[in-house]
Formats: structure tokens, C-alpha cells, sequence
């Protein structure tokens, strides 16, 4: 029986890359599926689920306050939004024309990335701090917290962080010179799962608001995301997001996500009204959350760990290449397999090897991250079982091995 995407005429691929959203995200558990399934068959007031969401979000990362978003990069849009215009339903309305308001992000150079996009689409200018001097093999410094002290002016409306293992300044160090002047930090923490930990250790450095992908590690759909805070901050996220097509005296969202009594008025649909999300993904991010929470530590590790020995174990000698295992990946701790090539291998060099892997039937998509050091990674997130042999026996293949 062909599945339901054979149906359609689209082809299902294996993916040894990782959970990205050009390939689809992950797997989801059957609880998760199941769980959105569920969700499906009913309707509820949008803003009472949100409100329970930030419950479960708070809880499990020790933020005040949490929001389902549609991915770490809306998180990323909200969250500028909401540092721009606070409370206010005016400016809300007026964005993403931000004139009298803050309107400037501060960002480390070094920091700097696509995702970066969301934040300018509020309509807030990007201001580069540092040198990256590090990366160019010229120096050893990178951006140092005085540099961001240095920028901060009337016009700042919020630091942008992006956390990494090897991400300079410190963070906390960040939040000092941020805080000492009432400036805000988002952090982008879309990718920093595993460990678990980092749920809760970027709000506990002191961060204002922390953006997670919900469809990475956590094993969410794949359009989901999380969002946790500052109440008030949660609050001017809730407004420029939740549909307003609603008459005021039907308007009463839980008090515990908007407290209404400190506005003039409702506003509009916002800016980020685009980044709707609806109540399958809330539920299914939340049931995938407290799956990611409560296991026990190391049950996903293995899974992740067996699916790459049995990689590496079927794929044998290759003549001319290395087969070894990353435990310590970057940026997560999930392990990785990884093939290198010192010279081409049957004439293929490394990005040769993922073009037929890719071109091959059904398409394999392995792990470009470092290819132009000869080296093609394999990650275990998105495969299911059989397939570590399946992608084994085509690089034997490739390989001529
Ligand atoms: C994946 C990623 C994003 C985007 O996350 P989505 O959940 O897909 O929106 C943003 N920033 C960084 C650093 C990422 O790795």
C-alpha cells in the first residue's frame, strides 16, 4: 500500500542529515501524532490553550511565562516585536513602522545569521557590534560585553543573543551590561537541544526571553516552536499574535496570559498574526515538551547512539575513507557519524558522495555541515530502522567499495 505522499507523487527521502526544515523536520513519536490527531477533533478558545501552554512552558523552564510559536524564528520576529512596542495597542497597530519608537537590536557581529531576517522584519534596524577576529585565524578576540554597552542608546530596543557552546560574550555577561541600562535579551536557542538543561539555563542566566525550535530536538511538529519569559513580555506577545477579530465585550483571555486591564484597548491583528499556529501544533509541541523533559536522561541518547553504530558497523572498511563517531557533535550532544575523505574516494570528493547519495532512489540527504573539510556527517535524529543500513549499502556502493 503506498503510503500517503507515494499517493500525491511526492517521494519520501531518508534523512541522515537532522531535523531542518528544508527536509521536512523529524519523526514524530506516535504519542505526539496521536496527540495532535486528538487535538483535531475539537475546538477550543485559542487563547485559554495558549494560556495553559504557558503554564506547562513555565513550569518546565522556569520562565515566568511561555508561548507556543511556529518556530524559533517567529519567536525570534514576536519576541522584537514585543520588546518595540510593550504594551502599547498604538504602536502595535503602527508596526512594522517603528518611528518614535526603540527601533535598533544590537547583535555581536560574530552572531549574525539568515534567521536574522525575523528580527529586521519588525521593522528595527540590526546594529553589528565586535570583530569576529577569532574565526579569521588573525586574532583571538570577539565581541567583548563593553562593546554592547558601548552601543546601547535611547533608540535600543533589545540585545540579540545566539546561543552556541562556544558563543562570546558570555551571555551573562550580556544580561549585566543589558540589564544595568533596562535593555532586554532575546536569546535564539533554536538549535541548543540537547542537553535538557539548556531548557531552563538560558532563563536562568538571566535572559528576558529564550526561542526554541519545537520541531528540532524536542520531536514536535515540525511547525511549532517555544517561546518563555518575562510575563509582560509573553503578554505583548500574545497581542500581536492571537487573532482580534473578536467584538470587546467577547474579549476576555485568561488574565494569567493578557491582562487587559492595563490597556486602552484591543489592537489589531499584529505583526505576527502571519505566524499563526494552530491548536494541533500546540498541543502536539506541549506532548512532545513533556516527553522531551521527563525522560529518563539517557533513553534518546542510545537510540540516537545505536542508530549510528549500526551505520557505521553496516557500511565495513571503505577503502580511502575513515568511518568514525562523533559523541560530541556540535552544537548538541547528539552523536554523529562521520566519513572522511582525505583524497576523492572512486573520484568522488565529499560533496560528490552527498550529490548521489542524493540523486540516488529513494534520495539520501547526509549532513553537508563539513564538507569542504572532506568530510560528509551522518546524523541520527530523522532515521528510522533499516534505514542506517540502507544509507550504508549506498555509500558501498558509491564508494565502489
Ligand atoms: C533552526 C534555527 C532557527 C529557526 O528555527 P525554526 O524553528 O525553524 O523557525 C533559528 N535560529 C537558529 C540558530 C537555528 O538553528
Amino acid at each position: 500500500m503506498p503510503n500517503i505522499y507515494e499517493r500525491i507523487g511526492v517521494r519520501p527521502i531518508i534523512n541522515a542529515s537532522g531535523p531542518s526544515t528544508r527536509l521536512s523536520g523529524g519523526i514524530l513519536d506516535p504519542e505526539v501524532a496521536d496527540a495532535m490527531h486528538e487535538a483535531s477533533q475539537y475546538c477550543v478558545d485559542i487563547a485559554e490553550l495558549q494560556a495553559r501552554a504557558s503554564e506547562v512552558i513555565a513550569e518546565i523552564t522556569g520562565a515566568e511565562a511561555g508561548y507556543v510559536t511556529s518556530g524559533a524564528a517567529a519567536g525570534l520576529l514576536l519576541g522584537t516585536a514585543a520588546c518595540v512596542t510593550g504594551p502599547d495597542p498604538g504602536r502595535m497597530n503602527r508596526l512594522p513602522d517603528t518611528e518614535g519608537m526603540k527601533n535598533e537590536v544590537i547583535i555581536s557581529r560574530s552572531q549574525r545569521n539568515f534567521y536574522d531576517h525575523a528580527i529586521r522584519s519588525v521593522g528595527v534596524k540590526l546594529v553589528e557590534v565586535g570583530i569576529a577576529d577569532r574565526y579569521s585565524g588573525a586574532g583571538v578576540r570577539d565581541t567583548e560585553a563593553w562593546e554592547i554597552a558601548d552601543a546601547i542608546t535611547e533608540c535600543t530596543a533589545a540585545v540579540c543573543y545566539v546561543a552556541n557552546p562556544r558563543a562570546l560574550p558570555p551571555l551573562e555577561e550580556v544580561v549585566e551590561v543589558a540589564h544595568a541600562r533596562g535593555v532586554p535579551v532575546i536569546v535564539d536557542a533554536a538549535g541548543q537541544l540537547p542537553p535538557r538543561s539548556n531548557l531552563q539555563a538560558y532563563i536562568s542566566m538571566g535572559a528576558d526571553l529564550v526561542a526554541f525550535s519545537g520541531g528540532k530536538a524536542i520531536g514536535g511538529p515540525q511547525g511549532s516552536g517555544i517561546l518563555c519569559g518575562r510575563r509582560d513580555l509573553i503578554m505583548c506577545v500574545a497581542l500581536q499574535h492571537l487573532d482580534m477579530d473578536v467584538l470587546k465585550p467577547q474579549w476576555n483571555p485568561p488574565v494569567t496570559l493578557i491582562d487587559k486591564s492595563i490597556l486602552p484597548g484591543a489592537p489589531h491583528h499584529g505583526i505576527g498574526r502571519p505566524c499563526k499556529v494552530g491548536k494541533e501544533q500546540i498541543v502536539g509541541l506541549l506532548t512532545a515538551l513533556e516527553r522531551f523533559a521527563g525522560e529518563h536522561l539517557d533513553t534518546r541518547a542510545a537510540a540516537w547512539r545505536d542508530r549510528i553504530d549500526e551505520l557505521v558497523a553496516a557500511a565495513g572498511d571503505i577503502p580511502g575513507c575513515r568511518f568514525t563517531i562523533d559523541t560530541d557533535s556540535r552544537p548538541s550532544e547528539v552523536p554523529m557519524a562521520v566519513l572522511k575523505l582525505d583524497e576523492p574516494v572512486a573520484g568522488k570528493t565529499a560533496l560528490d558522495v552527498v550529490l548521489a547519495l542524493q540523486g540516488g532512489d529513494p534520495p539520501i540527504q547526509a549532513n553537508t555541515g563539513r564538507v569542504s573539510e572532506g568530510i560528509v556527517l551522518f546524523g541520527p535524529v530523522c532515521l528510522k530502522a533499516g534505514e542506517p543500513e540502507r544509507v550504508a549499502q549506498r555509500l558501498r556502493e558509491i564508494l565502489d567499495a
